[in-house]
């Protein structure tokens, strides 16, 4: 078990690998693919697992395991694997755990990669899913068949920004015997911690706030060793894991994760209100606005309301386009959590692989715009949003 000595921001920078010969206050950074043995014996004992060593980087490394130890204590998680992206621990995760004839209950409100796996990979698989709706949790156990092994969700999901009742899914979780498997990739561990409220694993995409300033893709689970356990078994054999570098880079963008989201968050509120008050907007989401249907909800299982900000422009896809045209500091691209403002059209770009019927039961509408509110001024941010937004009237 990998206990939190300290509290979570001291943790985050004081949780380190053990120093070498040179005495580097700093980390160095192993590059290397191997480790060598002292002699036969050691190396018999190290490939039979008798010893708690580094053989090969593609079971474990030493700025990976520093990576995974920080995530551990920042999420209260027994154990984790680290992979080189956030998609390669979503898969990993499932492939490792599910069995053909196994059944998945999701979210609908999903990452589109991870909805595009279950509608065309896991059929192939014979692993079915069933999607349920977050605002309906009360009928959620109507959908558990005997073949379900699994819950997931993500909260606050992709794009819209909706909260997922963690507890409630915890209790149905473990009332029916299920794993429960939380992407807390769009809180990150600072805002929340989804194992408190009953989850088994939870599961990141580091591109996003980890790294923070997008540099580097990188993807961890964390959670019950014995679970972890088994998705290690996988990724040794196949192949996932993380490079030294980027572990290295994720393991130093950690220790200022506090200060950088708490920053994200007073942004992200302040660009929220501005729009709140907005003509040219239908409607604004962002989970710690008093208007957000579950605001309340979010108050209990975050400590803030992210770096998303999700909202409706008036005139559909053609004011959007004009809207997107007359950006000129925000940076129109797909990511998000970066220290860059970032702004996304999803009906274009993210989920465009989704039906529209499918993106209007997640409530992606054609007019619907993205912000990851990154750490430039609030006041430069909102400025270059309200120019745009002025071309639209
Ligand atoms: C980005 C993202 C992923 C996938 O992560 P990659 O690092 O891009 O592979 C998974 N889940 C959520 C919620 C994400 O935002």
């Amino acid at each position: 078990m990998k206990k939190a000595k300290h509290k979570f921001e001291t943790e985050a920078i004081r949780t380190q690998i053990e120093r070498s010969q040179f005495l580097e206050h700093s980390n160095p950074i192993y590059m290397t693919s191997s480790f060598v043995f002292e002699d036969a014996e050691d190396m018999r004992a190290s490939f039979a697992e008798e010893k708690d060593r580094n053989v090969y980087s593609r079971y474990s490394n030493p700025n990976g395991s520093e990576f995974i130890d920080k995530v551990c204590k920042m999420e209260g998680a027994e154990a984790g694997f680290a992979f080189a992206s956030g998609m390669a621990a979503v898969f990993s995760t499932f492939a490792a755990l599910l069995e053909s004839g196994d059944h998945v209950l999701s979210a609908r409100n999903i990452f589109g990669s991870t909805h595009s796996l279950f509608t065309q990979f896991f059929p192939k698989w014979q692993i079915g899913h069933t999607y349920f709706k977050i605002d309906d949790l009360e009928h959620i156990e109507a959908l558990i068949t005997p073949k379900t092994k699994m819950i997931y969700a993500e909260s606050p999901t992709n794009p819209g920004v909706d909260i997922v009742d963690l507890e409630r899914l915890g209790s149905v979780a473990k009332k029916n015997g299920l794993l429960l498997v939380i992407d807390n990739c769009f809180a990150s561990p600072y805002l929340q911690q989804p194992i408190q409220f009953g989850a088994d694993l939870v599961i990141h995409s580091g591109t996003k706030l980890m790294d923070g300033q997008g540099r580097v893709l990188a993807g961890i689970t964390v959670g019950k060793a014995d679970l972890i356990d088994t998705i290690y078994r996988f990724a040794r054999i196949t192949g996932p894991a993380l490079s030294p570098f980027n572990a290295w880079v994720l393991s130093k963008s950690l220790e200022t994760l506090a200060v950088r989201v708490d920053r994200h968050c007073e942004n992200a509120l302040g660009v929220a209100k501005f729009l709140e008050s907005h003509s040219s907007v239908n409607w604004v989401k962002y989970p710690f606005l008093k208007s957000h249907p579950q605001y309340e909800l979010a108050k209990k299982q975050m400590k803030a309301g992210g770096s998303v900000v999700a909202f409706e422009i008036k005139g559909g896809i053609s004011a959007g386009r004009s809207f997107f045209d007359a950006i000129k500091l925000l940076s129109l691209s797909a990511n998000l959590g970066d220290s860059r403002s970032i702004i996304t059209h999803p009906a274009s770009t993210t989920h465009s692989k989704l039906s529209e019927e499918e993106r209007l039961a997640t409530g992606i509408t054609d007019g619907m715009v993205r912000i990851s509110v990154g750490l430039e001024h609030v006041d430069d941010i909102i400025e270059d949003i309200a120019q745009a937004l002025e071309v639209l009237d």
